[in-house]
C-alpha cells in the first residue's frame, strides 16, 4: 500500500484525517447535542490500539496529519499515551486536538509531555450566562483557566473557535476579536452549520463569514491573507489584523464551501469512515479490523470510500439531507 494515495474522483488528494476518540461530552452544548444524549456502549467505541492500528494504514495511504475530536476528548482516559503512540508513526507529521477547554487544567502538561504542540479550544461566548444557555454548564471559568494553562505549557498556536449564532453571540463578535488579540490566541469563526441534535438550524440564526469579517474590520482592520501551497487546504480563510496583532479567521462552510479543496477524512468513535463532514453514508472499517482482516483488505477499504467521495455538502441545495448523526458523534 505504501506510495499509494487517497485520492477522489475530483482529483482531490487527502492527506489529513480527524479521528474521534470517544462520542461522549461533559457539556450539553445546543448547537451540538440533546440534555439527554444516549452514548454508544464502551466496547462499541474503538480501542487505543485499534485508533493507532487504524492511523498506521492511513498514514501509510498518505495521511500526514491527524487531528483528534470527540464528542470530547479529553473526558476520555489515556489521551496523553495515545498522543505518543501515534507520535510515534512514521510519516506522520502532525497531530492537533480539538478540545471545550476545561480538560486542560489537569491535562494540558501531559499533552504537551507527550509531543502536543498546538490546540483549538471551542468558545463561542465570554458572557457567564450566555455561556450557561448555550452549554447547559456553569464552567465558562474553568474554559479560560485552561486556555491559560495550555498557554503556561507553551502550546502554540493556541486557536480558539467560535460559532456565531444570530440574537444569540452576535453583539460579542468585536469582544471575541479582542478577547483574542489580547491574549495572543488565534481566533477561528466558524459559520453556524446543520448538524444539531434538536433542528435549532435555521437561516435566521446564521450569521454569514463576510458580516462577522465587516464587524470586526470596522474597529479592527484587516488584511487579507493569500493562501498558497498546503495552506490553501486550511478551511479557514485568514485575515491579519492591520496592526500586527495576530490573525483571524473565518470558516464560512455555507456561505463560501470550499469542498474543491477538501483534503479532510473523518473515523468516528466507532470506526466509521466518513468522507465528508456531511456524509450520508458510512464505511465501517472497525469490523473487518475486529474481524482480523488483513492491513491490505482495510486499506482497500478506504482507498475505494475516498474515491467515491461527495463532491461537497450540500447545505445550500433544496434537496440537502442532514446527516443522521449530530455533531457529537462525528467530531467536527
Ligand atoms: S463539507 Fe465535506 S467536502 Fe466540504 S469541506 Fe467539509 S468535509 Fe470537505
Amino acid at each position: 500500500m505504501t506510495n499509494t494515495r487517497l485520492i477522489d474522483n475530483f482529483n482531490r488528494e487527502h492527506t489529513n484525517l480527524r479521528i474521534s476518540v470517544t462520542d461522549q461530552c461533559n457539556f450539553r452544548c445546543i448547537y451540538c447535542m440533546p440534555e439527554d444524549m444516549q452514548f454508544m456502549e464502551d466496547d462499541a467505541i474503538m480501542t487505543f490500539d485499534e485508533i493507532v492500528h487504524l492511523a498506521r494504514i492511513f498514514v501509510d495511504l498518505g495521511i500526514n496529519k491527524i487531528r483528534l475530536t470527540g464528542g470530547e476528548p479529553l473526558v476520555r482516559r489515556g489521551v496523553p499515551e495515545l498522543i505518543k503512540q501515534l507520535g510515534e508513526i512514521k510519516g506522520l507529521k502532525d497531530i492537533s486536538l480539538t478540545t471545550n477547554g476545561i480538560g486542560l487544567i489537569t491535562q494540558a502538561k501531559d499533552l504537551y509531555d507527550a509531543g502536543l504542540r498546538r490546540i483549538n479550544v471551542s468558545l463561542d461566548t465570554l458572557d457567564e450566562a450566555k455561556f450557561e444557555q448555550m452549554t447547559r454548564r456553569k464552567v465558562l471559568s474553568k474554559v479560560l483557566e485552561g486556555l491559560q494553562e495550555a498557554q503556561r505549557c507553551g502550546f502554540d498556536p493556541i486557536k480558539v473557535n467560535a460559532v456565531a449564532m444570530k440574537g444569540f453571540t452576535d453583539d460579542e463578535i468585536v469582544d471575541l476579536a479582542k478577547f483574542a488579540r489580547d491574549n495572543a490566541y488565534q481566533l477561528r469563526f466558524i459559520e453556524f452549520m446543520p448538524l444539531d441534535a434538536d433542528d435549532i438550524w435555521g437561516r435566521n440564526m446564521f450569521i454569514p463569514g463576510k458580516e462577522i469579517i465587516n464587524k470586526i474590520g470596522a474597529v479592527y482592520p484587516l488584511n487579507p491573507v493569500s493562501m498558497n501551497g498546503d495552506a490553501k487546504h486550511d478551511p479557514a480563510k485568514l485575515y491579519q489584523f492591520e496592526d500586527g496583532k495576530g490573525d483571524v479567521g473565518f470558516i464560512s462552510s455555507v456561505t463560501e464551501p470550499f469542498c474543491e479543496q477538501c483534503n479532510r477524512i473523518r473515523l468516528t468513535a466507532d470506526g466509521q469512515l466518513r468522507t465528508c463532514l456531511f456524509s450520508i453514508t458510512e464505511t465501517d472499517l472497525l469490523t473487518p479490523l475486529r474481524a482480523g482482516a488483513p492491513d491490505e483488505t482495510i486499506g482497500d477499504l478506504i482507498i475505494e470510500a475516498v474515491k467515491q467521495k461527495e463532491p461537497g455538502h450540500q447545505i445550500n441545495a433544496v434537496n440537502f439531507v442532514k446527516p443522521k448523526r449530530n455533531m457529537s458523534m462525528i467530531g467536527g
